[in-house]
């Protein structure tokens, strides 16, 4: 599933082939995707020019003169941009034609990503309105963490994974960042101290930024965010590695699925 890092690649990836141009036509060879593809998205978005692309947690917004389109990655959704006339494969669901005659394409075998129009205001669309602060944001820091988390009974983990306290941060990120900050999974987030969700807020940042870098280096040929190349390569020192030694203290690493979600942690450094 496309995280946080990979949407990051992908808008970064595309910014320079849609900023500026003209929209000709969007193609819809499939709408039924998790919420159906609105039957007027292709009359509000030909002719418009695009402004920029942006993201907010896990969406990509597509901002235009006219407004702004919604699009998300869903399980397994990919946005490439295929050489001039070349024909679409099954499960390439929209085309955006610019004026310049590149295409952008999405495929999705699963389809669960989504294509909506969020209109001049995308921050109030139901989807993006409760989302909490973009983790690279100034209001995410050790200081909010600490203010937020003092009357939740939650474990830090599903603080850091609840979308309405920091945007866009999934299973593998939280167990990274919670491990170099020494931080146990499961601890009560009211029983964590201001320095040390200080200490947590850069490991987020940490962990993100490099599988942002990552991901800029290892995708290549217009093919971004695909559900099938699995994570960025990045060093992942918990994540997946129970029984293994701790880098840190050589302890073996547990595992332990808390609400459907493995959590792997060094019992010893983590508390
Ligand atoms: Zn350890």
């Amino acid at each position: 599933m496309p995280e946080l890092p990979e949407v990051e690649t992908t808008r970064r990836a595309l910014l320079a082939t849609l900023q500026g141009r003209r929209i000709l036509r969007l193609v819809v060879r499939e709408p039924r995707l998790r919420q159906p593809i609105p039957a007027r998205l292709s009359r509000q978005l030909a002719g418009t020019r695009i402004e920029t692309l942006e993201r907010r947690a896990k969406y990509l917004l597509l901002r235009t003169a006219a407004g702004s389109a919604l699009i998300h990655l869903g399980m397994s959704g990919s946005l490439r941009t295929p050489a001039p006339a070349s024909p679409p494969a099954p499960h390439d669901h929209y085309d955006l034609i610019l004026d310049n005659g590149c295409c952008v394409r999405y495929r999705d075998p699963r389809r669960f990503g989504l294509l909506l129009w969020a209109g001049r205001h995308p921050e109030r669309h139901p989807l993006l309105r409760s989302i909490g602060p973009e983790p690279f944001s100034d209001r995410f820091t050790g200081e909010y963490l600490h203010t937020i988390s003092r009357t939740r009974s939650a474990s830090v983990k599903s603080l850091l994974m609840n979308a309405h306290v920091v945007a866009g941060i999934g299973n593998i990120y939280a167990n990274e960042a919670l491990y170099r900050a020494a931080i146990h999974p499961h601890r009560p987030a009211r029983r964590i101290g201001h320095a040390r969700y200080t200490v947590l807020a850069a490991a987020v940042r940490a962990v993100l930024a490099e599988a942002i870098e990552a991901g800029g280096t290892t995708l290549r040929d217009f093919h971004f965010g695909a559900g099938n190349t699995g994570y960025f390569r990045i060093q992942l020192d918990v994540y997946d590695h129970a029984g293994d030694p701790c880098p840190r203290c050589k302890t073996p690493l547990r595992r332990l699925v808390i609400a459907q979600r493995a959590s792997y942690f060094c019992p010893r450094c983590q508390h």
